[in-house]
């Protein structure tokens, strides 16, 4: 349909799509927005800011009618399972429908009990190209890659105009395949790309507060997920040692990664209880998992985590991987054979104290910007102290410049709006004269 026949008189304007941001235009994180087309709203993302704590309550955004005077909306579509884009789900009222990816749901469910997840009781899931209806508002989701599984853009029409959300997105981890899919086969037409710029960097300062920072515009430095797999390889043949490589256990590109970086350089992969609990709940056969099609997959369980089963009484936890169980004296006996891969940073001071660290090394796999906080600057200390090397393998789980423009211009859109991002000068510099940025909480039409 074209979009100037609608409308109930031929010469009556359309009625406009149109798009607020909630939170999102000028920071990385807590990404919200909502469209709207005539009385429908809809809302895509309801992240918490990064600067809040996990304990710390954020109000949801005003004037999106969450409270009982205002009109609904008819869903709120979640992008993926990062807590930048979810995290206020929970104060959602009950009757709001929520979307997401059927993995990403699931992953959060299984991360619950681990303090870092929570049961969104979805009200349906996301499928790559597969559209769906809410109101006037048809959304198709495409698959993304990213850093946290099963992410998604969204691509929004209503009212004959189109809207791509980019959520958080890449080319070079190990759905790049996507990415690619997504430029020789992009949809048509968009009229506006609400695109991530999680990379842009304001000349001469620091990464500031990304929690996945890339490096610059064509610069070789970004390592795909292959490449950091080949290097943690090396890294782990040239170790005698155990090493134990600090990670997102949701992050389930760098499990993939660090399994076959174990295979590599011949030894078995071991993680914590937590990170089983994630890898089982992709329901994936080919992420390695706990269980009997996986005989070089291992549990050691942190004492706090079997402190935490202890309390809870469910004890069923450890009884289910209870055949791949190992304890410190495998560890030591077994020590360069074998690779940690999980939430063990907390751990390490008892490794060292038991000598299981000797002729091995810890590795960081994730944003160095943490270790400049004080857990990371604790980690460094008692590390120096034993000798133990740190040791860095890490990608970004955002897309280079480079790549955002090739996205730009595989979709040709009328005009690019930026979000997830701190560095609005170079992303515009960088993707040209089709940038018209807006600040929270205006609204703009698509
Ligand atoms: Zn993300």
């Amino acid at each position: 349909m074209n979009a100037s026949s609608v409308g109930a008189e031929p010469s009556s304007e359309p009625t406009p799509l149109e798009v607020r941001i909630h939170r999102g235009a000028h920071e990385i994180g807590g990404n919200c927005v909502e469209l709207r087309h005539g009385p429908d709203t809809l809302i895509l993302d309801i992240g918490k800011p990064l600067t809040a704590a996990w304990g710390d309550v954020v109000p949801l955004p005003e004037a999106i009618g969450f409270d009982d005077n205002g009109a609904r909306p008819l869903g709120v579509i979640i992008s993926h399972g990062h807590q930048d884009h979810w995290g206020l789900a929970p104060q959602l009222p009950s009757d709001i429908p929520v979307f997401i990816g059927e993995g990403a749901a699931d992953i959060l469910r299984a991360a619950e009990f681990w303090g870092s997840g929570v049961d969104l009781h979805e009200a349906g899931h996301l499928h790559d190209r597969v559209p769906f209806t809410l109101g006037p508002f048809t959304i198709t989701p495409y698959q993304a890659d990213h850093s946290a599984y099963d992410a998604f853009s969204l691509l929004v029409e209503a009212g004959g105009r189109s809207l791509f959300y980019t959520g958080d997105i890449r080319g070079h981890g190990r759905k790049a395949s996507a990415f690619e899919g997504l430029l020789t086969d992009p949809p048509s037409p968009v009229h506006t790309i609400l695109m991530e710029g999680t990379s842009f960097r304001v000349p001469g300062t620091d990464p500031g507060t990304d929690p996945e920072p890339t490096e610059h515009l064509g610069c070789p430095e970004t390592l795909t997920e292959s490449e950091v797999e080949v290097e943690l390889a090396d890294t782990l043949k040239a170790m005698t040692g155990l090493v134990v490589v600090l990670g997102s256990a949701q992050n389930i590109d760098r499990l993939v990664t660090v399994y076959r970086a174990a295979l590599r350089s011949d030894r078995d992969l071991v993680v914590d209880l937590y990170t089983a609990d994630i890898a089982a709940a992709t329901g994936r056969p080919s992420i390695p998992a706990v269980g009997d099609a996986w005989p070089r997959v291992h549990v050691f369980a942190p004492l706090r985590q079997r402190v935490r089963v202890k309390e809870s009484g469910e004890f069923d936890r450890v009884e289910r991987v209870k055949d791949r169980r190992l304890f410190a004296e495998q560890l030591r006996e077994r020590a360069g054979e074998l690779v940690l891969f999980g939430a063990y940073q907390g751990e390490i001071p008892s490794l060292i104290r038991d000598g299981l660290l000797a002729g091995g090394a810890v590795v960081w796999s994730m944003w160095d910007g943490y270790l400049g906080e004080p857990s990371g600057q604790r980690l460094q200390k008692v590390l120096q102290a034993a000798n133990v090397p740190l040791i860095q393998h890490h990608t970004s789980g955002h897309a280079t410049p480079a790549d955002l423009v090739r996205l730009v211009d595989a979709l040709k859109p009328e005009v690019v709006v930026s979000i997830h991002t701190e560095a609005l000068d170079a992303y515009a510099s960088a993707v040209g004269g089709v940038v018209q940025p807006h600040a929270d909480g205006t609204w703009w039409t698509v």
